[in-house]
This record gives C-alpha cells, structure tokens and sequence, in this order.
C-alpha cells in the first residue's frame, strides 16, 4: 500500500464529519445503545465495536489502522506509552514456568520488567548479545516461548538478524517481538521478515513533537485479539482520543520529518569523522559499524541517533562539553523537533568515572529538524569549550 495513502487517507471516512479535513476528537467515556439486544451484542465481542472507551475509540481507531498498515501487519493496538505497549506484548505471552530469551541492553524500563516483574512471576529470562545469530540462538531453552529483541537498541544501536531469528523461532513455536522504535516501519519492516509482534514507541518518531506519549504493538488479528481482550483492557493501558489525535497529525509528516533528520544527520556525521575529541561513533549505516552489511540489508533508512565516545581523562571535560551546548537541549527522549544530548555519565557517580571504561565516555546525539549549520557551529563551540 501506498505509504501517502495510509498516511492522508486510510481509516478516514471524512463525509461522516462534516468533511472535515482534520478528524474529529471522540472525546468520550462511553457509547449508548437503542436496545438491550445491541447492548448484549456489545458486550459478546468488545473488539467488535465501540461500548467504552478503555477499549475502543473512533479517533484511537483511525490511528490504529494507519499505524498497521504501514507495518504491514493485520492490526495495530495503540497504547499510552511505549512501555506500557511492551509490558502488554510480554505479558500476553508468558506464563509461570517459561523463559524469556532477549537481547541485551534492551530499554530500561524492558528490562525492569524482565528483572524484577516477571521473576515473581515464575518467569526467567537470559540476555544474551544479538550480534551472533547462533550463539545467540544457543541460548534458546527447552521451556523458552519468548524471544525479545530490539534492533538497533537506543544507545549502542545494536541490530540483531530479524529474519534468521524469525525462523529458528518459528520452527520451534516461540513467539518474537521487536522494539522497531529507532528505524519506524518507515525504515524496517519486522513483520516482512516474520517477526510475531512489533512494537514502537509513537512517543518519538510518530508523535515527533515531545508533546505526547504512545505505544504500538502490531501483529496479526488473532495476536492483537488476544492481547485486546486481555491485557489492554485489564490493565488499561490504551491511549487516549486526544493522544490519538496528536500522533495522527504527527503521523502527516512523519516522511518528510524523517527525510530532513536522515540528511542532517549525514552533515553532522561528517564532521564527528573530522573532530578530534571524539574517539569512535556508532551509526548503523556507516560503513565504519560492525554489522553494516546487515543493516543495510535489513534496514531502508536510519536517522536521528548517533553514539559516541569522548575522547577525555576527566568527567569534567565530558560535562563542559553538554553544559555548553545551547542548540542541543540535555533530555532524554528523542524523535521531537529539538536536537538532544545525553551522556551516560549524568547516571554514574562522579567519583566512580573511569576514562579506560568507554560505556563512561559514551554520549548519545539526537539530531532533529533545526538547519544542520546551526547544530554543527553549536557542536564546535562546545567542543573549543571543552
Ligand atoms: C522511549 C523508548 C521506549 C519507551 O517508550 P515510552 O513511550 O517512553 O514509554 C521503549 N523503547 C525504546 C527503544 C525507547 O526509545
């Protein structure tokens, strides 16, 4: 399907409001029924139609639609962040007793699911590195039903093989999900490469504004079934119509925010290739990266996040440097339209730095839609700076 066509088009049904152009925010509870009968049948299928909006919700519905075709999966559940979209997929498919095979490093609050949630559970899961298809497969156990990947990861941009894992997993009946955040199905499409279950956080490229939060999961009808009639609405973790709203219209111009921010970050690449102080980078697309024939095999695009490692025996120089940065705001997050910084030294005790232990000098850009001169004179003050 024409990616203008989900994004302009697909789900909207503008003659029944008004023709409008922009959608209408059905910002309510609950939907009323003319017979007992019409009520009885609402409450026998929930997926079915809308009763209250914990479960489904007319502006949620055209943002699911949009969001799954544009995977090319049979349905989306849209979620209110992107952790809770995780905790939703993990939880759908896990029982006491099985083991969870994942990547390692996956995003933090993945990974307190993994450590302290699921543990109490009866549930035990392995981190392993992706980089290896087969060592990492040799982690698989007789009782593991789940295998948990994130490709590329948000600090070393770790990519696994998608559709080399997909397989083994798929003979032996073991479910994969995929954190597709970094690349968007813009860039990676999982589910091309059977993957079960994939997820991204709507909170950075989709939304692209730092206004709203969202999460996705998409699957196939029986998947997004099961997870809708179970966890998405025990928990109640579906995102609301005006969060909806503000990632439909992030969604407009998620292509050409993306375009923009892939050629920025082309310009800022070339100049940390120039610039003293920086020792290494990681970027998927570069033919410096490790797995660079993979990720061009499996990935279209990528843009936004670069890694790198200071060059610096003090933790002083690492913080004169973000300190004196005035385009670059420090914050987490990323996908906006404000370029970011964030050093993995703001989570470290200053007395514990160490300059021989690199992850101490790793520092993660985040370019977004600013004019790339802009950014770059902004990047070469700081660095005279420090
Ligand atoms: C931000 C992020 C999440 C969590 O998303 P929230 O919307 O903040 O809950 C999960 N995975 C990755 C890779 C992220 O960058």
């Amino acid at each position: 399907m024409d990616i203008s066509y989900i994004i302009n088009h697909l789900g909207e049904d503008n003659a029944s409001y008004f023709n409008a152009i922009a959608p209408p925010i059905i910002q309510t509870s609950n939907f009323s029924f003319s017979t007992v009968d019409d009520l009885r049948n609402a409450f026998a299928d929930e997926m079915g139609g809308y009763l209250y909006s914990r479960g489904l919700n007319p502006t949620v519905d055209i943002l699911r639609k949009k969001l799954a075709a544009l995977d090319g999966a049979e349905d989306a559940l849209v979620f209110n962040n992107g952790a809770a979209a995780v905790f939703a997929g993990v939880l759908a498919n896990v029982k006491a007793g099985d083991h969870i095979l994942s990547v390692h490093h996956p995003y933090s609050w993945t990974a307190h699911l993994f450590d302290k949630l699921l543990p109490r559970f009866g549930i035990t899961v392995t981190y392993a590195d992706g980089a290896n298809t087969s060592e990492f497969l040799s982690h698989i156990q007789p009782n593991t039903t789940f295998i948990y990947l994130e490709s590329p990861n948000s600090w070393w941009l770790d990519i696994q093989d998608l559709s080399a894992i997909a397989i083994v997993a798929k003979e032996k009946g073991i479910i994969t999900m995929v954190d597709n955040t970094y690349c968007t199905p813009l860039y990676q499409r999982p589910i091309d490469m059977g993957i079960d279950i994939v997820m991204q956080t709507a909170t950075k490229y989709i939304g692209g504004h730092s206004d709203t939060l969202g999460g996705v999961l998409c699957g196939s009808l029986a998947m997004m079934r099961k997870i809708f009639l179970s966890e998405y609405l025990c928990v109640g973790s579906g995102i609301q119509p005006f969060n909806a709203w503000l990632l439909l219209r992030g969604l407009r111009t998620l292509p050409s925010r993306l375009d923009r921010i892939s050629a920025s970050t082309q310009k800022v690449l070339e100049y940390i290739k120039t610039e003293p102080r920086i020792e290494s980078f990681i970027f998927p697309l570069d033919p410096s990266y490790p797995q660079f024939e993979l990720a061009q095999k499996q990935m279209s695009g990528a843009c936004g996040l670069i890694s790198f490692y200071m060059n610096a025996q003090r933790i002083e120089e690492i913080e004169l440097f973000c300190n004196s940065l005035k385009a670059f705001r420090m914050a987490v997050s990323w996908g906006g339209h404000e370029s970011l910084i964030i050093p993995k030294c703001a989570g470290l005790n200053p007395a514990d730095f160490d300059p021989a232990n690199s992850t101490h000098r790793l520092i993660r850009l985040y370019i977004g839609l600013e004019d790339p001169e802009f950014l770059l004179n902004d990047l070469k003050q700081a660095f005279a700076m420090s």
